[in-house]
């Protein structure tokens, strides 16, 4: 290199560096309770300096301001009625944050830690987790501040629907397209379907994704996040010669995400042996028994620690960050954001950890990243790995546009194909933005490129 082509490389590195910090500054500044947002954000930055290095245009066009910019936020009242006539109010929000690749599309939350940055954060991750699909979905997120624990049927239905009649104004299938996400599955949907429609006075089979695929919805879209999670695992162990036959894994959680991952590691040779909900964990060292966890969570609606009354040989504990304590191979968090930390990523790693996949969104804190990394652990992040759930609801986008539905197969043969692309553009990202391996900042980079190029090609507005 000649004095002047160094020169020349320092200053548009300089350049890319100040721009994400003050970029960066400016996110802080408007958004200074947000810590979710704000890590999610930090998380993206650190992975796109080569980018501006690269490409000085994204600069120009003012990328980073306006992808972190909500297009739209949606909050409001949800007004219910509980079984003694008791009046309760909530908050409900929907956060359309980018539409450059499609519709907005994302899951409902409903959990009482909802909040703005928890739904900024979810619905910033969902525009390059989209992205990464390759399908034409831009990203949205939505939720209310509700607990769904400890409510009757009616009460959650009386609570959907309130909370429907107002997000309604806001959706459609070409639009906003929501779906499920913690504390929002099949009923919950139907149940917003049902009034969506009702106060449309039509049916609109595009407008949610998720539904039973009795009544529109796709078959496989329950497995999906699961199953996609653990096909994304397996192509990162197969690039090291490595497969989930024989392995030990634990899984956090043991809703839809946990479940279908447990499954798929299970068909694929693994041994899984525990799991957890929100009180605590247990561990069966003999493996866990995937019907009698169906049983309990998916049809009975009790909690975990009951696997015991069945299995006393399983242990059960409370608390459940010490799953991360258990010996293993492969580590999928499926639970929720923020759950596995520094301390649980020393104690993984002291036991010879080898790989990790977030089934769930944001599961592990920078640091923890940051520790994977340092000891070379192979690590799937969840951009990525769980896009699988969101890649079959526009499949079922594209199923209820031609009113026609595929086979399990068909829907599972895309699923593949899907997060090994998925994987392939991570890999070839990283590679090509020197970090070579790097799938953190390979998702990051892949996903981001896709949309700042249609934002470039969309014009400033
Ligand atoms: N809530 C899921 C996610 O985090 C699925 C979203 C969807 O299917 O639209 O990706």
């Amino acid at each position: 290199m000649t004095n002047i082509e160094i020169s020349v490389t320092t200053d548009y590195k300089k350049r890319a560096n100040d721009y994400v910090h003050e970029v960066y500054d400016l996110v802080k500044k408007r958004n200074p309770d947000e810590k979710e947002f704000l890590q999610a954000t930090r998380e993206i930055f650190d992975s796109l300096r080569p980018v501006f290095i690269k490409h000085p245009e994204y600069i120009k066009n003012g990328i980073l301001e306006r992808i972190t910019e909500p297009e739209r936020i949606i909050q409001f009242r949800v007004a219910w009625e509980d079984d003694q006539g008791k009046v309760h109010v909530n908050r409900g929000y929907r956060v359309q944050f980018n539409s450059d690749l499609g519709p907005y599309k994302g899951g409902i939350r409903f959990h009482p830690s909802v909040n703005s940055s928890i739904m900024k954060f979810l619905a910033f991750e969902q525009i390059f987790k989209n992205a990464l699909t390759g399908q034409p979905i831009g990203g949205g997120k939505g939720g209310a501040d509700f607990d769904p624990k400890g409510k009757s049927e009616r009460e959650i239905m009386r609570f959907t629907q309130s909370f429907t009649t107002e997000l309604s104004k806001y959706i459609g299938p070409d639009v906003d397209v929501p779906a499920g996400d913690i504390g929002v599955g099949r009923r919950e949907i139907g149940y917003m379907f049902g009034q969506y429609n009702r106060l449309k006075g039509g049916y609109e089979a595009g407008v949610f994704t998720g539904k039973d695929p009795n009544h529109g919805g796709s078959l496989g879209r329950k497995e999906a996040t699961g199953y996609g999670t653990v096909y994304f695992v397996d192509e990162m162990l197969k690039a090291k010669n490595l497969s989930f036959k024989g392995k030990t894994v634990i899984v956090s959680g043991s809703g839809n995400v946990s479940i279908y991952a447990m499954e798929k590691a299970m068909q694929l040779g693994a041994k899984v042996v525990a799991c957890s909900d929100s009180d605590g964990y247990i561990y069966d060292r003999n493996g866990i028994d995937l019907d009698l966890v169906k049983q309990l969570k998916e049809v009975e609606n009790k909690r975990i620690w009951e696997y015991t009354k069945e299995h006393p040989e399983a242990e059960y504990h409370e608390d459940r960050s010490k799953i991360w304590s258990i010996k293993c191979d492969i580590a999928l968090p499926c639970a929720t954001q923020n759950e596995l930390d520094e301390i649980a990523a020393h104690m993984l790693v002291a036991n010879g950890v080898i790989a990790i996949g977030e089934g769930a969104n944001m599961p592990c804190t920078l640091e923890a990243i940051d520790l994977f990394q340092e000891h070379e652990v192979l690590f799937a992040p969840a951009k990525a790995a769980n896009a699988g759930g969101v890649a079959v609801s526009a499949m079922e986008m594209s199923q209820n546009s031609m009113r026609l539905s595929w086979t399990v197969e068909e829907v599972d043969e895309r699923l593949q194909a899907v997060m090994k692309n998925i994987y392939a553009s991570c890999i070839d990202a990283a590679e090509r933005f020197g970090h070579p391996g790097n799938i953190v900042v390979g998702a990051n980079i892949a996903g981001f490129l896709k949309v700042a190029d249609a934002m470039v090609a969309h014009g400033i507005n």
